[in-house]
Order: structure tokens, then C-alpha cells, then sequence
């Protein structure tokens, strides 16, 4: 799970290095006073992947559910959820090597982050993600967890520990976590003011996070995903490649870095955590499988051993069917022949060549006699199982 977080490192030392190595190289470059040309992060095309995140706050295991705060059991019912959907749950790390274009990254995967640095992250959360051995990012603030003012905060000892534990990572928070009334207020006050502000909750939090965590900080969660233009060349300068919103939407390899989606999960309501668990297609994750109004084979959810399934739609039950009219629909082979028996009304492709992603989804669609518009798509995936496939070789 974590192996591409030295890769990564490694990879960010090695070019600086090489800067360096650059610039002492190339005097003239420097007494030119043109400045050494920022390695411009160039986004990659769409991949088809997507990654859900997943923003967290608060956890308690007796109070009631608020929005920020969830209780205890109901956050380990999430994470068995997606343990069990076999979606996988990715490190930070591997997240911005695939952003880079180091390494690839299955057609749906997750990203779990928790906001502020409260101590329940210690005792409530961390237990479970290291069970279930799931990987998550901290976007702290600094004036939280710097402070030890009151217990609420996650002390640096625990965020030591857990960063020690491999299975968590630092992002940014800013350093006071102003509310958008208050950078409103620090943007009203001119431009060279607002720029200060800026600087010290972007630069100064990531200053004290690198310290104290020995780590290189460059992500950003902006607090309450506030965010407006001037922030990103600053952003920018001080090293922070991904800064994530709390807008709800899926992560593409071509997704505007500066301003990335994020479903913040709600304790008192599931509309966003559903939500995060559907990909493209109106495909859930495994494990979370959809009902449909006809049978299907393989089924919504069903792991499969075989990468040449038979694809069957039965629709015998769908009256005033036009039999013409049935389209299938499958990922990687786009629309294919359909086989039918015109007695038990069963359409079928076998498909002809091993299906490669471990997420097969399939998409029907028919019309009725005499109506000129489709009926609603049926759509639904189902999951290869790489290892018993190549047992069976
Ligand atoms: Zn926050």
C-alpha cells in the first residue's frame, strides 16, 4: 500500500537536487537574474481513473451525531463498507504519484482525509484505520495542534505516532483556520495586505508541519474550501501541488489541481458518503451493489473468476419490448453484438477478449414498440478476481 511514498521522496530530492546542481552549473543564468523556471506541473489527460476523497473531522463513540462529528460505529461501518467493496484505499503518496504520472491507479480508488487535528483521530479513528490497515491523510492547522491549548487536539506526540505507523499522512490546514468572513476581511484591507495574510496561513503552517513531522508538506485543504485566486501563485511558491475544496465531485488525472474536489462526510447524514461510493457510470463499488429491475448475470456486486464471462440481460418481464432496440453497453468494448433466444427473451455477448480492469461495468438500454425514446439505463458492474483467474491457469 505505501510503496510509492519513498519513490516519491526520493523523486522530489532528486530533481531539487538537480536544480541545484542546475543553477550552480549555469552562473550566467543567475546573474541574468532570470529566475530558474519553476517545474511548471503540467496536467496529464484523463485516465479514466477516478478517486473519490473522503474528508472526515470529528469521531465519538457515545455523543450524538452532528455534521462535524460521527459517531464511532458509524465511521467503522464506512470503512468496512469500502475494506469490504475492495475499492482500494490509497496513501496520499500514491495519489500525487499518480496525479504526476509516475504510477497508475485502478479505475476507482479512495482517499481518506481528516480536517483539524482533533484527538479523537487518535482514539476513535486511528484504531480502526489500523485494523482494517487503511491509510489516511491530516490536513492540521497549526495554531490547533501547536498550541496543546485544551485537550481537544491531537497532541504532536500522537500525530508523531501516527505518521510513524506508515499509515498517515500530513497535509496542510492553514495556520489559524480562518473562515471565508475572515479572509474577506483581509482581502478588503488591498492586495498587498491580503498577500501577507496569505503567505503566513499557507507558508508559516507548512513551515511548522515540515518541522515538526520531518515531512515535506505539499497538499492544502483550504478550511472551509474557501478559496480565491490569489491564494494559487502562492500556493504555488511555496510548494503545494494539490490543494483540495470541499466540493463534491469525483478527482480526474486532469483535474485543476488548485481547486480538488472533496466529499466532506457529514455524521448526521450519508448523502455525501453515498454519494463518494458512486463512480462514473452510476456504478457503486462492489459490495455496495445496486437493485435492478431485471436480472442480471454476472450480478451487481458479484466477483467473478472468469475474465471471458457470458454478459446476460434477462427481460422477459419488460412488456411491449421492441427487440430490436436492445443495446449493451460494456466498458473497454463499447457497444456489442447481441446474441437472444426470442423465447425466454435472454440477451447475451460472451465477451472475446480477457477483461483487463479488476471493475467491469455494463450499461442495457432498450426501447418500448411504438416509443421513440429509450427507456431509463440499466446500469451495473461487477468485479473480476484476479487471484482465483490465475489459480485457474
Ligand atoms: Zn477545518
Amino acid at each position: 500500500m505505501n510503496f510509492s511514498r519513498f519513490p516519491l521522496a526520493l523523486t522530489i530530492m532528486v530533481s531539487s537536487l538537480v536544480s541545484m546542481i542546475k543553477a550552480q552549473d549555469n552562473p550566467i543564468a543567475v546573474t541574468d537574474s532570470q529566475p530558474e523556471p519553476e517545474e511548471t506541473i503540467v496536467a496529464l489527460e484523463d485516465d479514466g481513473s477516478r478517486v473519490a476523497v473522503l474528508g472526515y473531522h470529528v469521531f465519538h463513540a457515545t455523543q450524538p451525531a452532528t455534521q462535524m462529528r460521527i459517531p464511532t460505529a458509524k465511521f467503522r461501518t464506512q470503512m468496512e463498507t469500502i475494506k469490504n467493496s475492495n475499492v482500494p484505499v490509497i496513501t496520499l503518496a500514491q495519489f500525487l504519484a499518480w496525479r504526476s504520472g509516475e504510477s497508475e491507479l485502478p479505475p476507482q480508488s479512495i482517499l481518506i482525509t481528516m480536517d483539524d487535528g482533533w484527538r479523537s483521530v487518535y482514539h476513535e479513528a486511528f484504531p480502526i484505520m489500523k485494523e482494517l490497515q487503511l491509510p489516511f491523510t491530516l490536513f492540521l492547522y497549526k495554531n490547533y495542534v501547536g498550541t496543546n491549548r485544551g485537550s481537544r487536539a491531537l497532541s504532536l506526540a500522537m500525530i508523531r505516532e501516527m505518521v510513524g505507523s506508515d499509515l498517515c499522512t500530513i497535509g496542510s490546514h492553514s495556520v489559524s483556520h480562518p473562515f471565508p468572513s475572515k479572509v474577506k476581511k483581509a482581502a478588503k484591507a488591498g492586495p498587498e495586505a491580503y498577500e501577507k495574510f496569505i503567505r503566513t496561513e499557507l507558508g508559516d503552517s507548512k513551515k511548522f508541519l515540515d518541522e515538526n513531522f520531518k515531512t515535506n508538506v505539499t497538499t492544502y485543504a483550504y478550511p472551509g474550501g474557501y478559496h480565491t485566486d490569489e491564494m494559487f501563485p502562492i500556493a504555488d511558491e511555496f510548494g503545494y501541488d494539490h490543494l483540495f475544496t470541499v466540493k463534491p465531485g469525483k478527482i480526474r488525472r486532469d483535474s485543476n489541481r488548485h481547486t480538488l474536489p472533496r466529499y466532506i462526510v457529514l455524521g448526521n447524514h450519508d448523502g455525501a458518503f453515498n454519494a463518494a461510493m458512486v463512480f462514473r457510470n452510476g456504478a457503486r463499488v462492489a459490495g455496495v451493489p445496486v437493485t435492478l429491475p431485471h436480472p442480471v448475470k454476472p450480478g451487481s456486486g458479484d466477483i467473478i473468476a472468469s475474465r471471458l464471462p457470458t454478459i446476460k440481460v434477462d427481460l422477459s418481464a419488460v412488456e411491449n419490448l421492441d427487440p430490436e432496440s436492445v443495446v449493451m453497453k460494456v466498458a473497454g468494448f463499447g457497444t456489442v453484438p447481441l446474441l437472444v433466444d426470442p423465447e425466454t427473451r435472454i440477451y447475451q455477448w460472451t465477451v472475446i477478449r480477457p477483461l483487463r480492469q479488476p471493475m467491469s461495468e455494463v450499461t442495457t438500454q432498450w426501447r418500448l414498440k411504438d416509443k421513440e425514446s429509450y427507456e431509463p439505463v440499466m446500469r451495473w458492474s461487477f468485479r473480476i478476481d484476479h487471484e482465483a483467474t490465475y489459480q485457474a491457469q
